[in-house]
């Protein structure tokens, strides 16, 4: 399982849509997570580490 950076929702990478960003993967839940992820991704990827 991979964890939606944006909804925190853990997402099965088969199923999951999927999206780049600076060399690696990201996993959503939806469209609209990887919408909001892509518009700002520094503001979900601090929010993780
Ligand atoms: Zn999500």
């Amino acid at each position: 399982m991979a964890k939606d950076p944006v909804c925190q929702m853990n997402v099965d990478e088969t199923k999951a849509i999927k999206a780049e960003h600076d060399g690696q993967t990201y996993y959503f839940c939806a469209q609209g997570c990887k919408d909001r992820f892509l518009n700002d991704p520094e503001r979900y990827l601090k929010r993780n580490s």
